[in-house]
């Protein structure tokens, strides 16, 4: 048995054997052309492409546009003149374009690296006669044990047989960990993957960084025993200090997202991240079209309330047609509510959007990332604003909508008293508050053992925004992921949080059906 440590996982127990893609047998085949290859990855690209939906298949479909971007042919078969075999010359041009996208100063596109990474390994895979799915081989308890995963890999993974992930690189904010947070599949990234061999037995404990190889008897009894009081501390009722249980939400980023949270016992949705939405589209979407998207999610939750959070862009959010500016600490820079108060042309369309949509729904706002009570006061006005030309142009809306905050700043925590004043409710960003509280990136390994939202700091600082919102008579709800943490939620509960609002179905379910 060997233990390996690591501070940068997602949270989940289990049990499971190593299992390495790409070294699978069902990966050796015989060797395809660049004609060959080409053709069968851009069929497979535009069936991936054809069978998802939403965010992957806007992935897909950018997949495809790369693949069939001159420039991909062009550099590989520079490498080829220059005596390369065909594999190695892909290698050589994913090496050279990635690193041309990470030159670009604009966080968006240089996340565009991994994309092109992407292209030209399926298009290896492919030279190379390997079987289109590596997941094919897979057992029925498998730890996917890998360098790294794209998203294409989850396209093609039958995650019933999934346990577990063990990178070599990642971030926890990468998509396949937004991903298997949602399915509730624990990840450790950062793991000297030489150490491991196929068919191994593994362990995994998310939450601890803990991976044990080939584990002894007794380590596999100890193991299996925090296992069972891990599941019964999750499916443990939260219960406030006055006694009442703690409202369980669920968070959406997506129209997809809404009926599994919803099904599984959400009493609404507590934090719809928009940026998802605009993400998605090339153009900023006007207000009829924000419109269509919200008034379906406010139909799919049939009378539970939707809290529509505002455009949250900047920091590490970036959108091509917004040409954000190029700054030095984009975290501590013109992010969220502060850009959007600066740009009304953006602003503006989304707010007519939720007001309209907030005529015929129990939908609530939520701006994110205020620092004081004069940003709230602003974006309050010109929401009032855009309600009085919505009703001189003739067009329903609601007179009003609930009006929240994210508290998710240190000053927000300092201003929370004054703040609950003017404020509808508070939703406490425990992602961003941690990272401030404690000025750590939250995307940054090195200082990830730093970046714990149990740290007492961060802990009081959640303890003086619950007085506060209760002395003003105003709930708080908790959408960060320190929530999907079963040891976390009972602190939170102790504290007095209202309501808890989680990305992951399974939990929600476990929490809601206990
Ligand atoms: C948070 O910061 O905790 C949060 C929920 O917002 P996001 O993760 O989208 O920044
Ligand atoms: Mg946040």
């Amino acid at each position: 048995m060997q233990q390996i440590h690591t501070s940068v996982s997602i949270e989940g127990m289990a049990r499971g054997t190593a299992f390495f893609p790409d070294r699978s047998p069902e990966c050796r085949g015989g060797t395809l052309s660049w004609d060959e290859a080409f053709a069968a990855e851009k069929e497979r690209l535009g069936r991936l492409a054809e069978n998802a939906a939403d965010e992957m298949k806007a992935i897909f479909t950018a997949h495809l546009e790369m693949l069939e971007d001159p420039m991909l042919q062009e550099t590989v078969q520079a490498h080829l003149q220059e005596g390369l075999g065909l594999p190695q010359a892909i290698d050589a041009a994913a090496d050279q374009l990635a690193a041309l996208f990470h030159e670009i100063d604009d966080e968006y596109l240089r996340a565009r690296a991994d994309d092109i990474r992407d292209v030209c390994r399926g298009l290896r895979r492919q030279v190379e006669g390997a079987t289109p799915n590596p997941f094919a081989g897979m057992p029925k308890d498998a730890v996917i044990v890998s360098e790294e995963l794209f998203p294409s890999d989850t396209a093609e993974m039958d995650f019933s047989r999934v346990r577990a992930f063990v990178l070599r690189r990642g971030s926890r904010t990468s998509h396949v960990c937004i991903i298997a947070r949602s399915k509730g599949i624990p990840v450790l990234l950062g793991i000297d993957i030489d150490a491991i061999c196929a068919g191994d037995p593994l362990l995994i404990d998310g939450a601890a960084g803990e991976l044990t190889v080939w584990p002894t008897p007794e380590e596999e009894a100890a193991f299996l025993s925090r296992m069972e009081q891990s599941a019964s501390e999750t499916a443990l009722q939260l219960t406030g200090p006055d006694g009442n249980p703690v409202r369980i939400e669920g968070n959406a980023g997506s129209l997809e997202d809404i009926p599994p949270v919803l099904q599984a016992g959400a009493e609404g949705i507590g934090l719809l991240r928009t940026e998802f939405i605009f993400m998605e589209s090339d153009h900023l979407p006007s207000d009829e079209e924000q419109l269509a998207i919200y008034r379906e999610a406010a139909r799919l939750c049939n009378g539970k309330t939707l809290t529509i959070r505002t455009l949250d862009i900047g920091g590490d959010k970036s959108l091509p047609y917004l040409a954000l500016p190029v700054e030095d600490n984009p975290f501590l820079g013109l992010r969220a509510l502060r850009y959007c108060l600066r740009h009304e042309e953006v602003f503006k369309p989304q707010l007519r959007a939720i007001l309209r949509a907030g005529a015929d729904g129990a939908v609530r706002i939520m701006f994110p990332m205020v620092t004081s009570p004069e940003e709230l006061r602003e974006a309050k006005a010109l929401l009032i604003r855009c309600r009085d030309e919505l009703r001189a142009e003739g067009l329903p809306c609601a007179d009003t909508v609930p009006a929240g905050i994210m508290i998710e700043t240190p000053a927000a925590v300092l201003m929370a008293p004054e703040l609950a004043q003017e404020a509808a409710f508070f939703s406490i960003g425990t992602n961003d508050l941690t990272q401030y509280i404690m000025a750590a990136d939250r995307g940054n390994p090195a200082v990830a053992y730093l970046n714990d939202p149990m740290a007492e700091a961060v802990l009081r600082a959640i303890g003086m925004t619950v007085q506060a919102a209760h002395a003003a008579g105003i709930p708080v709800c908790i959408c960060g992921e320190m929530a999907s943490h079963p040891a976390a939620r009972l602190r939170l509960a102790a504290l007095g949080v209202d309501s808890i609002s989680l990305s992951s179905p399974k939990t929600i379910g476990q929490l809601t059906h206990s």
